[in-house]
């Protein structure tokens, strides 16, 4: 479609902004909407509910209603994978939609809501849809008087809250799960990008999950999301976002029921480039091309670019002679690889950082700048700082948009024990034809995922999920189904 087509459709098409509590659109009980606007334009998009502990109480009955009377769990697993595999199948009918949604709501360009954020949202459905009647439970090697079984149990209701950079996607990674092990959900997507995961629960009823089963409350975290994370009735909550608020959420499950808490949080990932990597042209395109995807706005992008020394210019002038690809353009046209970011308050972040960049006395190589203002937008260039060290703010902290600072090493154990200098431990690449070095970074790199000779790989089959503050679960994969499930002991007397 063209670039005058969607914007042809982002102006006609009717957003709906109400929650959906127990397979209905329904309006904040209190009655109070905020304001949800575009960062492509600035342009108001529509009211959202602003839902607080009242919607909270709500949904959670719902949710508990609908496992008690096993509604869902009930259902035998090949009933579940069938209506799952549905949901999939009308996400992928509604791509256009879901994707127009998801670039307007948060600024990325509609070139990857179609291809990447919508088939991975609803490969990630299928995939756990699929899993559901592949998995047994088991028989405990007792004796033969007693026969112990170990059965998987759901956990109960799910409270799934999520951040604004993949919407969708980290919805998915939680909802299927949840799903497909039979809990009740009660998914918080962030107050910047709550659209498509109302679209979603609208698809899911039509696709069979039963009224109550699935929930989405938009709203602010400090008033829906914290009252979901104190809810007595809510048995676990699935977390995606910073840092700072999984440290609040532990804190909630505390002060109330001890809810199972699994946290994914941010990341300040390096990336290290020997001078013996097998292909420079390859390790350049991956740094850049990783670090700027998704405006630099992705929990695992290679923020920390460790060269070696003697290739660093080199390196330097392939990343610079890329960088026109990536200046910022309308998310609405095909041909845009980087859009907008989120909103006025995380531009204003990113460039405070690039701010204290300049102060703390990192070069900066190339942007540095607000750019496309006059679309009523909110656009960064690609920046890049060299002669970074560790203790400036821009090596320390998470940036969250389109900035990479550059370190240099002679010696890899003093690039792998920078690297692992922070509270993060998310990933980290590694780039060697030396497959003893790659191995013995691999193993000393303190991080949930490493890629070597590559950056982005990625699959719906492998865990996700980090070390240190970078939080203490794993999505995807069928390790992300133990966070969703119980165990329970039957011990039975045969005697
Ligand atoms: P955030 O922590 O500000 O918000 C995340 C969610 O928590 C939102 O829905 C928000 O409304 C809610 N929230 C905020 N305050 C709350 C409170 N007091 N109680 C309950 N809920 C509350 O994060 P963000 O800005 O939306 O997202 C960016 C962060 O997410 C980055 O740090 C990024 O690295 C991280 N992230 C991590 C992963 C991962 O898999 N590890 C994936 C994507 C994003």
């Amino acid at each position: 479609m063209s670039t005058r087509l969607w914007h042809d459709r982002a102006t006609s098409i009717q957003i709906d902004g109400r929650a959906f509590i127990n397979g209905e659109r329904v309006h904040a009980v209190s009655g109070a909407t905020f304001e949800n606007t575009s960062p492509v334009n600035g342009r108001k998009l529509c009211h959202v509910a602003r839902c607080d502990s009242e919607d909270v109480n709500l949904a959670v009955l719902a949710a508990r209603t609908a496992f008690e009377d096993r509604r869902w769990a009930g259902k035998s697993p090949a009933e579940r994978k069938r209506v799952m595999l549905k949901f999939a199948e009308l996400m992928r009918a509604n791509r256009d939609e879901l994707a127009l949604l998801e670039t307007l709501d948060m600024g990325k360009p509609i070139k990857y809501s179609l291809s990447v954020d919508v088939p991975s949202a609803a490969r990630c459905i299928q995939w756990y849809a699929e899993a559901i009647d592949k998995i047994y439970d088991e028989i405990a090697p007792t004796n033969d008087a007693t026969l112990a079984l170990i059965t998987r149990e759901p956990v109960g209701v799910v409270a799934a809250i999520v951040p604004w950079n993949y919407p969708m996607l980290m919805a998915s990674w939680k909802i299927a799960p949840a799903l497909a092990m039979g809990n009740s959900v009660i998914l918080k997507p962030s107050e910047k990008s709550p659209l498509s995961a109302l679209r979603m629960a609208e698809i899911a009823l039509e696709a069979g999950i039963p009224a109550g089963v699935f929930n989405v409350l938009p709203g602010f975290g400090h008033e829906a999301g914290s009252a979901l994370a104190l809810h007595n009735d809510v048995d676990c909550i699935g977390f995606t976002g910073s840092t700072r608020i999984g440290k609040k959420i532990m804190e909630y499950a505390g002060q109330s029921n001890l809810k199972r808490v699994w946290t994914e949080l941010g990341g300040k990932s390096p990336n290290i480039v020997c001078a013996d990597c097998p292909n420079l042209d390859e390790a350049v395109e991956a740094a850049i091309g990783s670090i700027y995807f998704n405006q630099g706005e992705s929990c695992n992008a290679p923020s920390r670019l460790f060269i070696e020394e003697s290739i660093k210019d080199k390196f330097i002038e392939k990343a610079l002679a890329m960088l026109p690809a990536y200046v910022p353009g309308d998310p609405l046209d095909p041909a845009t690889v980087m859009g907008a970011i989120v909103d006025n308050i995380q531009l204003n972040s990113v460039m405070g950082f690039i701010e204290s960049g300049k102060a703390e006395g990192a070069t900066l190589l190339a942007g540095g700048n607000q750019v496309r203002a006059e679309s009523g937008g909110y656009y960064i260039e690609p920046t890049i700082f060299s002669n970074v060290t560790n203790s400036m703010k821009i090596a320390r902290e998470e940036i969250f948009g389109p900035v990479l600072s550059i370190f240099t090493f002679t010696d890899l154990n003093d690039a792998i024990q920078a690297a692992n200098a922070t509270a993060y431990g998310l990933q980290a690449g590694v780039w060697t034809s030396d497959i003893r070095k790659a191995h013995h970074a691999a193993r000393a790199l303190r991080v949930g995922t490493v890629h070597v000779n590559q950056y982005d790989g990625d699959d719906i089959t492998v865990p996700f999920g980090g070390y240190k503050q970078s939080g203490n679960g794993r999505d995807k994969s069928l390790h992300a189904l133990d966070k969703y499930t119980e165990l329970k002991t039957t011990w039975i007397n045969l005697a």
